[in-house]
C-alpha cells in the first residue's frame, strides 16, 4: 500500500470508512471549519478529499475534488488519482470507527463477544484498542469485497 494519509470533509463519511477498511489512515471529523481542515491537512501531511470547491484556492495542500455521489466511484477516483494499491494484508488492519490500528487477540478471548457462527467459522480476530470492538476478516467483506475482486485486488 502507498504511504499516504487522508483527511475527508463532512459529506464523505462513507468514503472515510471505506478507506479505513482498505487500510489507509483517514481522518474524519464531521462538521469543521474549512481553515481548520486545511491546517490539519498541512500539519498531518494528509491529502484532503472533498466534494466542496472551497478548498481549491489553498496552496500547499493536495486536494482531490471528489466527483461522484456513489462511494464505489469515489474510491475508484481516489485510487486512480493517487495510484493506490491494496493487498489483503492491509485490509481490516484499522478500526472503521476510530481510525486506529487493530491489535491481535486470541480466539479464546472472543468466545462470548461474537456470534456463535462467527466463532465457529473464523480463526483470526482483532480488537480496536480504543473502542474495544472486535473485528474478523468477514466483518466488512460484504461491503468492500466485491469492489476489490472486480478490480483484481483480491482473489478470495
Ligand atoms: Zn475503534
Amino acid at each position: 500500500m502507498q504511504d499516504v494519509k487522508f483527511i475527508v470533509t463532512q459529506e464523505l463519511g462513507k468514503l472515510a470508512k471505506w478507506l479505513r477498511i482498505l487500510g489507509y489512515d483517514t481522518e474524519y471529523h464531521g462538521e469543521r471549519e474549512v481553515s481548520d481542515l486545511v491546517i490539519r491537512a498541512l500539519k498531518g501531511d494528509r491529502v484532503l478529499l472533498t466534494r466542496s470547491p472551497a478548498f481549491m484556492k489553498y496552496t500547499g495542500i493536495r486536494v482531490v475534488r471528489i466527483e461522484s455521489d456513489h462511494v464505489e466511484e469515489q474510491v475508484d477516483q481516489v485510487t486512480r488519482e493517487l495510484a493506490l494499491e491494496f493487498s489483503e494484508e492491509d485490509i481490516f488492519r484499522r478500526c472503521v470507527e476510530c481510525n486506529v490500528l487493530l491489535e491481535d487477540i486470541e480466539k479464546e478471548e472472543v468466545r462470548d463477544k461474537v456470534p456463535e457462527y462467527v466463532f465457529q467459522t473464523q480463526e483470526v480476530f482483532k480488537r480496536c484498542p480504543q473502542c474495544q470492538k472486535i473485528f474478523w476478516q468477514g466483518t466488512h467483506w460484504d461491503m468492500v469485497g466485491k469492489w476489490l475482486e472486480e478490480r483484481g485486488f483480491c482473489s478470495s
